[in-house]
């Protein structure tokens, strides 16, 4: 019985994890997951400030954030659930707002600079990056690939234009941005800076068996040798390819022990959790799930950064389909909804 409840225990302190953090010029902003039920109570004294939880689980952690809002946090067990003790640097202002659905309590800490605490206009702007273009054609089957997602990036950027959300595209034609691959994938990921708030890489996949479906990867390493080769190939192919790549999973070992960049791949997953189900609920197609991998385009991104396989352009039925403009309004509509929804979903929360 007793281990019974040790792992309940266990469990329930899984599901309330570290607060999630989001950092932008000007501003951190801290995200805590409630559970039903939880209370808080904010109190501050000089730059330390207190948020005592209620009804929580048990927590003790240490960790340094040295943003030029916050310094850290440390988190110890208080009677009934934990209390948090914030270090803040100094003229920095803070305020609170609560989210339902799920309960989520979002603590955003200003620099003395940065606008009041006025709401400020919402003014995100995504990035969309059609892969490859001029030299580069992509994969290559009953379309190709450099043509398929600059056409489907140019329709999410109208839908995303009129809900107010503005967009830049790494290319808006059918060119490279440099003759040399990594210079191509440097400049793209140049894009994906702290001014704007997330980035989409668009691709089509290849396979040489009968393969169908889309996938949405984010930055880590590979699970398996499929995914590393298909890294590779995004990575420019060959011996460049493996080069880019190897460079690319150097990164991934070093984010292992950055906290910041941990939180910014935890927001990346839930655009590429979001992005995907909203993909696969417009276009019926079939769903082969999130994966990471290591993709150099997006492997210093500072903000959320997602590389979505839109389907494959070789398959008999899926190829056909990336050729239909009816098709493309679907993965359109799908990729729209699904940064909308991510959007929504409390990280960009103006
Ligand atoms: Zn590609």
């Amino acid at each position: 019985m007793r281990v019974f409840f040790v792992f309940l225990g266990v469990l329930a302190s899984l599901g309330w994890a570290q607060p999630r953090v989001g950092i932008e010029p000007g501003l951190t902003r801290l995200v805590f997951d409630l559970p039903a039920g939880a209370t808080y109570r904010l109190s501050q004294s000089g730059q330390v400030l207190a948020i005592r939880f209620q009804g929580t689980p048990p927590r003790h952690l240490d960790t340094a954030l040295n943003t030029p809002e916050v310094v850290g946090y440390q988190a110890r067990p208080s009677p009934g659930g934990s209390t948090y003790t914030l270090h803040l640097r100094p003229q920095t202002t803070h305020r609170t707002l609560e989210l339902s659905q799920p309960r989520r309590l979002v603590l955003e800490v200003r620099s003395p600079s940065a606008p009041s605490s006025q709401p400020r206009a919402p003014t995100p702007v995504v990035v969309l990056d059609p892969g490859h273009g001029g030299i580069d054609p992509g994969a290559v089957g009953h379309v190709h690939e450099h043509e398929v997602v600059l056409d489907v990036a140019k329709r999410t950027q109208k839908l995303l234009e009129a809900r107010g959300i503005q967009v830049v595209l790494t290319r808006n034609a059918n060119r490279h941005l440099s003759p040399d691959k990594a210079t191509d994938l440097g400049l793209r990921a140049a894009m994906a800076d702290s001014k704007r708030i997330l980035f989409v890489s668009i691709h089509a996949n290849a396979a040489e068996k009968a393969a169908q479906g889309i996938e949405v990867y984010y930055f880590g390493e590979a699970i398996d040798q499929r995914l590393l080769s298909k890294a590779i190939w995004e990575n420019g192919g060959g011996a460049l390819g493996e080069r880019l790549t190897q460079e690319a999973r150097t990164v991934a070992q070093r984010l292992m022990s950055d906290l910041l960049a941990q939180a910014n791949l935890k927001f990346s997953e839930q655009l590429a959790r979001a992005t995907l189900q909203s993909l696969v609920r417009e276009t019926g197609a079939v769903s082969r799930g999130v994966q990471t991998a290591p993709f150099y385009v997006i492997r210093n991104a500072r903000i959320p950064a997602i590389l979505v396989e839109i389907g494959f352009v070789n398959h008999p039925v899926e190829g056909r389909k990336l050729a239909s403009e009816a098709y493309r309004a679907r993965l359109a509509r799908g990729l729209a909804g699904g940064i909308v929804a991510f959007l929504n979903n409390g990280q960009a929360q103006r």
